[in-house]
């Protein structure tokens, strides 16, 4: 029988300082090279440890993300790559590192071209304001000397990763900032809202009335203008926040979206295989300290049934601009979407919603805009 596809991802739980709206798993401190040579050998242990249950898998994107993972050396990437390509079947198509804009050199992105062929950039924000507003540490300077370090190392596709809805935007520093994306040009762009976690700077704040943030019906207009904006200067806007050129969809994304497998290693990584959620512990010490003992760590495991897989794979797809195939769907699941649903999908209809065209069941652009309450009717 042949290998089924999975993607596989690389949690670096470092960053330089903590953002105050960011909830994703890292220390606010970048690794001294005692930790990263443990870091190394957990992860090494890890795969091994886990091998039975990645046998059947052939690995065809690899994503490394965070934290930052652009603080760690080439060495690093090399030596488990060379790694993954001995232990697993580790055929990657599309590989991808995250990268802070400061201080993102062109020699370092020379030494690690070997690996990557894509870059996600995390600018956030192409106006002062916003950077400000954010927390972050770079300058638009940074992004445009890292975008072009990036550029000159010839790495032919670059996604930029933005937010808006931050404090103190408008729709006049929005529009300023997509013309900037428009000259930067990049193959790929990301879009995402600003949100509340909580256990975040910005979510106490918020909680004490210190945050001013856009009111709701101005985020949306701001949606519908990146939309509208980035689709006239010939980006497809395939999934609700990701904008693509032809040819340049996110892959390793493409595995989350339509419910396809994945693997995650390091502390706080999910994994999806064989039909089974499962998230490792998010605290590297443990994560290091069992590895060193020859176990795995503490993980979180989620069997998911026929029925919750079908359900899920409903809300992913559905994030998907293109929509689900019916037809298709209907081959994978013993549901029929439509019977399912039933009642509940034509209510769905009937407020405009969604709809089913070419045999693809798809949000409409109303229903993009509420797509989270869309999501609550059907999980
Ligand atoms: S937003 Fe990025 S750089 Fe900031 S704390 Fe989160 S992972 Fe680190």
């Amino acid at each position: 029988m042949g290998l089924e596809e999975a993607a596989l991802y690389l949690h670096v739980p470092f960053c330089r300082a903590k953002c105050p709206y960011c909830d994703f798993y890292s220390l606010p401190q970048p690794p001294e090279e005692e930790i990263l040579r443990k870091f190394l050998k957990a992860l090494k242990k890890e795969v091994l440890l886990r091998r039975a249950e990645l046998e059947s898998y052939r690995f065809v994107t690899l994503y490394v993300g965070g934290g930052t993972p652009s603080l760690l050396p080439p060495w690093f990437y090399q030596n488990f790559y060379e790694f993954l390509e001995k232990e697993l079947t580790f055929t990657p198509q599309e590989a991808t590192l995250e990268a802070n804009p400061e201080g993102l050199t062109l020699k370092y992105l020379r030494a690690v071209k070997s690996i990557f062929n894509r870059l996600s950039l995390g600018a956030q924000s192409l106006r002062a304001e916003g950077l400000r507003a954010l927390g972050r540490r770079h300058s638009i300077d940074d992004i445009k000397k890292a975008f072009e370090a990036a550029r000159n190392a010839e790495i032919k596709n670059i996604s930029l990763d933005f937010i808006f809805g931050w404090p103190g935007q408008t729709l006049i520093l929005l529009e300023q900032e997509l013309k900037e994306i428009k000259l930067l040009a990049p193959e790929h762009i990301s879009y995402y809202e600003l949100t509340l976690e909580e256990g975040t700077a910005f979510y106490q704040k918020a909680r004490k009335g210190k945050l001013s943030l856009p009111p709701e019906d101005e985020v949306i207009r701001m949606y519908e203008f990146v939309h509208s904006f980035l689709v006239e200067v010939g980006y497809e806007h395939y999934e609700i926040s990701n904008f693509a050129r032809f040819g340049f969809r996110c892959r390793h994304n493409l595995f989350y979206w339509e419910a396809r497998p994945y693997l995650g290693l390091g502390p706080a990584a999910a994994s999806y295989l064989h039909g089974r959620r499962t998230k490792t512990v998010e605290d590297l010490h443990l994560y290091l300290k069992s590895l060193e003992e020859g176990v795995l760590p503490p993980r979180e495991v989620e069997k998911l049934t026929e029925e919750e897989r079908f359900r899920e794979a409903v809300i992913l797809g559905l994030r998907l601009l293109g929509g689900i195939d019916l037809f298709l769907f209907r081959k994978r699941f013993q549901y029929d979407l439509r019977a399912y649903y039933g009642a509940r999908l034509r209510r769905l209809f009937e407020m405009g919603l969604l709809e089913i065209s070419d045999n693809h069941l798809r949000l409409t652009q109303k229903g993009r805009l509420l797509a989270n309450a869309v999501f609550r009717e059907l999980v």
